[in-house]
């Protein structure tokens, strides 16, 4: 392992917020499985239930957030995580609205977790053929907005801490998609547990591109940044005292 990895320890309670159901799968769930086999106590919270991702005409979003939100439940079992919460903002319309603020800081709040897993906002223009979705923007910004400061200030969210939670401050925040990391998690002991629990988003592959080989080159080209076989990588924010 180069000196440029810093790979944190395993964290003893991690948040992992994202938009949709897969997103975790396409970009984080190696480092997700690692930790959970090394004793972590991993949560998801998903602010939809991806009700909207799909070309088909015969499906309703009803029906279609029932499917994906059992994707997303068989591919958290896949990496040993047993508890996924949705939200259930509608899919393609999330606002990084103080609604969606509350309802993060309440699962911050609840869960309490030393280390949060969100997905970078500022991230607009991936690639030249990919621009990134509007929900992973809106829900990357209420995350960041949730845990710094909000989650730590009882004043913020007041009725929660009357109703017996208490103000919660996460130590270090993981920011995947990140264009500039700075951290990367060695996940070539896990990198078929993260292939397996994306083939459990079986809606999303209908065969038009190979979703395997390109999670794959990612955590090569990942890995490639620091001497790695495969890694996911993340910008870090550590903050072990308070704002
Ligand atoms: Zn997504």
């Amino acid at each position: 392992m180069t000196e440029m990895n810093h790979e944190p320890a395993p964290p003893e309670r991690v948040l992992v917020i994202a938009a949709h159901p897969d997103d975790i799968e396409f970009v984080v769930a190696g480092t997700v499985a690692k930790w959970v086999r090394a004793g972590t106590e991993v949560r998801y919270v998903l602010a939809t239930s991806g009700d909207a991702g799909t070309h088909r005409l015969d499906v309703s979003r009803e029906e279609l957030a029932r499917i994906r939100e059992a994707e997303q439940r068989a591919s958290a079992r896949v990496v040993g995580v047993k508890e996924v919460v949705f939200l259930g903002y509608p899919d393609g319309q999330v606002e990084p609205s103080i609604a969606l603020r509350r309802d993060l800081v309440r699962e911050i709040r609840r869960f309490k977790p030393d280390t949060a897993i969100c997905f970078d906002p500022t991230r607009l223009f991936v690639s030249n053929s990919y621009i990134n979705h509007p929900d992973h923007r809106a829900v990357g910004q209420a995350a960041v907005d949730a845990l710094s400061p909000t989650a730590a200030m009882p004043l913020s969210f007041a009725e929660q801490i009357e109703e017996g939670l208490e103000p919660h401050r996460v130590r270090q925040i993981l920011v995947a998609s990140a264009p500039a990391p700075d951290t990367w998690v060695d996940i070539t002991e896990t990198i078929d547990l993260k292939i397996e629990a994306l083939r459990q988003h079986a809606s999303q592959f209908d065969g038009r591109r190979d979703y395997v080989s390109v999670v794959r080159n990612w955590a090569v080209e990942n890995g490639a940044a620091v001497g790695l076989q495969y890694a996911e990588s993340y910008r870090r924010i550590y903050r072990p005292q308070p704002d």
